[in-house]
């Protein structure tokens, strides 16, 4: 845990954390899953899916990822 999910899980609660797992940039191309939470993030209340750039560290592609939440 880094000083800002530190600092919102002081905030918020344990939620926080719990949530950020959640949520995962999912690459287009193998599938390879990794939380917000592992990467340092926080994802709280939100709503929604987006995609990003960036480069999978599993297969090595680089391009489009999603940011989806799993149940
Ligand atoms: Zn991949």
């Amino acid at each position: 845990m880094n000083r800002i999910q530190r600092f919102f899980t002081w905030l918020l609660g344990p939620g926080v954390e719990r949530e950020s797992r959640e949520w995962a940039y999912e690459c287009g191309q193998c599938g390879h899953r990794e939380s917000v939470w592992d990467m340092g993030g926080i994802r709280y209340k939100a709503i929604g899916e987006s995609s990003h750039r960036g480069r999978c560290p599993a297969c090595g592609h680089v391009g489009k990822r999603w940011l989806r939440r799993s149940r």
